[in-house]
């Protein structure tokens, strides 16, 4: 993290326009986003929209032509556009959190070679750094060997987010030794863990069609595989990959929570509007119920109403934190700890609303279609979003515990 990354460029009526595009652009996400979950297909008339309203630019900074969007902006982007659909979201908003990175990770020569052609030419970059072993947290098996003037790079990153639309992938390798095989000493192998972008259409690399999932079906997450690729030494962009990426996470952490946040908020939305005119006519108490009169019923909204607002206060309170730089703990570690609590917070909460949505809403929300079986699927995704639920709790333990 660099505290130059969060600066605020963007006037308000600025940030009213981004909001605008936004809520136009979620509309439009809505109305393909159930037809993608069913075919379990990447929305490519989406990218041509995102790019044609110039969003790839959005949290690109305004002195290499982009909007200039801060942490809260592009959370708030990301919530108004997952409201729309959340996969779909998910998929863009991968390009919007590496950037995010980017601004923190990547030298000033690097951000100006990449960032004008985001911003003007709308490029859309990926992060592709979990593999099948493990997810972000295991080092990259993806191998980086030396030679003249870059690298050769193979290995398989089984977690693509976007990759289908990506005009560069960004990925995490491993630089060996010039035989080829990774230092056995953990320590060497840690401190050889690097960044590389290369273009989607570079020799080598393919894209292997894998993303069949429960939910987040239209996000795109394909396996992205490289074989012998040549990177020029020039494309490695960060020889601190897992330092750099940590001390920036915030930018995915607030809009991973943005995402389910909107989630929530749609999952509210349609389960107020079904309560509100649904009555089940004659039972054996009574001629009529009306269904938003009982006191269960009432309680549950409430209870959704509470747990979206929390997950909306904990995102602007760490948002606003980081746009003012105060109030953040120092060191690294609980820094890390206390900016991935909205992500938890959005993410958990997002499950339990749809589950309330659904319990109140009744069996009909369980048929393939209704809106909250989608949502449903959708929100079981994000505690595997890195720091995992799991991760965060005992991240948080051991620095309370001072265990380093
Ligand atoms: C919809 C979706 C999209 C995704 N898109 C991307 C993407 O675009 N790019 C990307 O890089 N990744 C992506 N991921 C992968 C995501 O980053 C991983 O799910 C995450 O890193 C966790 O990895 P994993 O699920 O494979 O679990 P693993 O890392 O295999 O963890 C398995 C278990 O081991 C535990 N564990 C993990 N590490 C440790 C450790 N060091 N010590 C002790 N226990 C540990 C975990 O808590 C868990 O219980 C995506 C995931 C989803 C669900």
């Amino acid at each position: 993290m660099s505290s130059s990354v969060h600066v605020v460029e963007m006037s308000a009526a600025e940030r009213d326009r981004a909001f605008a595009t936004c809520r136009e652009l979620a509309d439009e996400f809505r109305a393909v986003g159930p037809r993608h979950d069913a075919e379990n297909s990447f929305p490519h008339e989406m990218a041509r929209r995102v790019r044609e309203l110039r969003l790839p630019g959005l949290n690109i900074p305004k002195r290499f032509g982009g909007w200039g969007g801060d942490i809260a902006t592009t959370a708030r982007c990301v919530e108004l556009l997952a409201y729309g659909d959340p996969a779909i979201t998910l998929g863009f908003n991968m390009h919007w959190g590496v950037v995010g990175f980017f601004r923190g990770m990547w030298s000033a020569e690097h951000q100006g070679r990449f960032f004008p052609g985001v911003a003007r030419e709308g490029h859309l970059f990926d992060g592709a750094y979990s593999e099948t072993r493990a997810g972000v947290m295991g080092l990259a098996d993806t191998r980086a060997v030396p030679v003249e003037g870059g690298y050769r790079v193979s290995g398989k990153k089984s977690w693509g987010t976007l990759s289908l639309a990506a005009d560069f992938h960004t990925f995490n390798a491993t630089i060996t030794d010039p035989d080829g095989e990774l230092p056995t000493d953990h320590a060497a192998r840690a401190a050889r863990e690097v960044m590389l972008v290369c273009p989607a259409t570079a020799k080598g690399v393919r894209i292997e069609k894998t993303w069949d999932a429960l939910g987040m079906r239209a996000s795109g997450t394909e396996t992205v595989v490289f074989e012998d690729v040549f990177v020029p030494a020039a494309d490695l962009v960060s020889s601190a990959f897992r330092p750099g990426l940590f001390a920036n996470l915030e930018w995915q952490t607030l809009s991973f929570a943005s995402i389910y946040l909107g989630l929530a908020r749609r999952a509210f939305d349609e389960t107020v509007a079904v309560i509100r005119k649904k009555h089940l006519g004659a039972v054996s108490e009574a001629a009529d119920v009306k269904v938003s009169e009982q006191q269960l019923v009432q309680v549950g909204i409430g209870e959704m109403r509470v747990l979206i607002e929390s997950a909306a206060n904990t995102i602007e309170v760490a948002a606003t934190r980081l746009n003012e730089n105060r109030d953040l703990p120092e060191d690294p570690a609980r820094r890390l700890g206390w900016l991935e609590i909205p992500k938890v917070v959005a993410t958990e909460n997002a499950i339990r609303v749809v589950d309330i949505g659904m319990r109140l809403v009744g069996g009909g929300a369980f048929r393939r279609g209704n809106v909250l079986e989608k949502l449903y699927r959708d929100a079981r995704s994000g505690p595997f979003h890195p720091l995992t639920t799991d991760q965060l709790m005992q991240h948080l333990g051991r620095a309370e515990l001072g265990i380093g």
